[in-house]
């Protein structure tokens, strides 16, 4: 290990945790899981204590992302990856639409096209480092796409698809929610999971809906086979008893209640989003001023935030990935299926704005030594 290159301290971020998610947990949410421990965990999940996290996260949640008149939170088990194996039993009626820009949306249009009850979904795919508008297309009962593409480093604006009626729109806010301003009527299923933003463990999905999805719900669910754990109506009525329908990840629930009340604390969505439009910024205004570095992602518009892709030329960004782990600076490696040269920083509102300014001096002084 005498040849490993190491990065000055005086250079380093204070934290060197910049993964996309699971993504940096703050120590005082660590320290928040330990002041309740004894009350919240390994206790029942259907006595008070548990009950208040997630009553409190459902209330949390409403308010940071405004949640308007007759929205309600909802809760689930198994993350992202089950809310869309949920939604194709009960959210899509017969056909979708999907835009793909990227994996994750690429996934959900996957589960709809596998599913043997569904019609084939209509997909729109574009190049990833670019953006796709849906339009309105005959047969299509939902519009679905992601808010911000976590593969690309791609936000998509949050708008009902134009000329639309009764669709719904399902938006995958995984990566943005809490992070990127929204207007939550112009979505009926706003649906994330805690370990990006929420700087908590994963297992757990959360959905902002519509007066319109929860109708949707309880007349498919009442049509279909779904088994019990992937039914969003087993989740719609837990959830209205601040309750989940098996025992959930109570640790992922306390840190994800940290930090929406840590959010709510200090301003609320505009002071989340404050912090991540900070920190990316730095990042970009560094890449395009740098001469081996450039933005992956070429229209100043769909530049996400929370989640910033880095194209390398002349520089090996792998290497400088490598070098930067084994100083402490972690997680900074490209989507494994993009396969660019290229480095993708996680700026989510936990990470410090200032610890962005030290990364790109951190890369800088790797990429010069060599
Ligand atoms: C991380 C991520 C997912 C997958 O979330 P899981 O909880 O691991 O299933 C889906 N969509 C987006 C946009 C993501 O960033």
């Amino acid at each position: 290990m005498t040849d490993q290159l190491v990065i000055p301290d005086s250079l380093k971020p204070s934290d060197g945790r910049f993964g996309s998610g699971p993504s940096k947990v703050r120590p005082e949410q660590l320290e928040a899981l330990l002041a309740q421990g004894r009350t919240v965990l390994g206790t029942s999940h259907r006595q008070p204590p548990v009950k208040r996290l997630v009553a409190a996260l459902r209330s949390g949640l409403a308010e940071l992302l405004g949640a308007p008149d007759g929205y309600e939170i909802v809760v689930g088990m198994g993350g992202t990856n089950a809310f869309w194996d949920a939604a194709s039993f009960a959210l899509l009626r017969d056909r979708g639409a999907f835009a793909v820009c990227g994996e994750f949306g690429a996934k959900f249009a996957t589960v709809a096209r596998n599913a043997p009850f569904l019609a084939d979904p209509i997909v729109a795919e574009v190049e990833p480092g670019t953006s796709v508008q849906l339009q309105t297309s005959h047969g299509v009962d939902a519009y679905c796409w992601t808010q911000n593409e976590t593969s690309t480093g791609v936000v998509t604006p949050v708008r009902r698809v134009a000329g639309s009626g009764e669709e719904l729109m399902l938006v995958d806010a995984t990566s943005a929610a809490g992070a990127v301003q929204i207007d939550l009527a112009e979505a009926d299923a706003y649906y994330f999971a805690p370990q990006k933003v929420f700087a908590s463990d994963g297992g757990l999905w959360f959905a902002a809906m519509s007066p319109a999805a929860l109708e949707r719900i309880e007349t498919l669910s009442a049509q279909r086979w779904i088994p019990a754990t992937l039914d969003l109506q087993v989740c719609v009525d837990n959830s209205r008893l601040d309750q989940t329908y098996n025992t959930p990840a109570v640790t992922t629930l306390a840190l994800a209640a940290a930090q929406v009340e840590w959010m709510l604390d200090n301003g609320g969505l505009s002071w989340a989003a404050g912090r991540s439009a900070a920190s990316s910024t730095t990042l970009y205004e560094w890449a395009e001023r740098t001469s081996y570095t450039s933005p992956f992602v070429e229209d100043p518009a769909n530049r996400s935030p929370v989640v910033g892709t880095i194209d390398f030329e002349g520089v090996d960004a792998a290497a400088v990935a490598k070098t930067l782990r084994a100083n402490g600076i972690v997680d900074t490696e490209p989507y494994r299926k993009l396969g660019r040269n290229q480095l993708r920083i996680g700026m989510y509102p936990a990470v410090e704005p200032e610890d962005v300014a030290a990364l790109t001096a951190c890369i800088d002084y790797v990429a010069e030594h060599l």
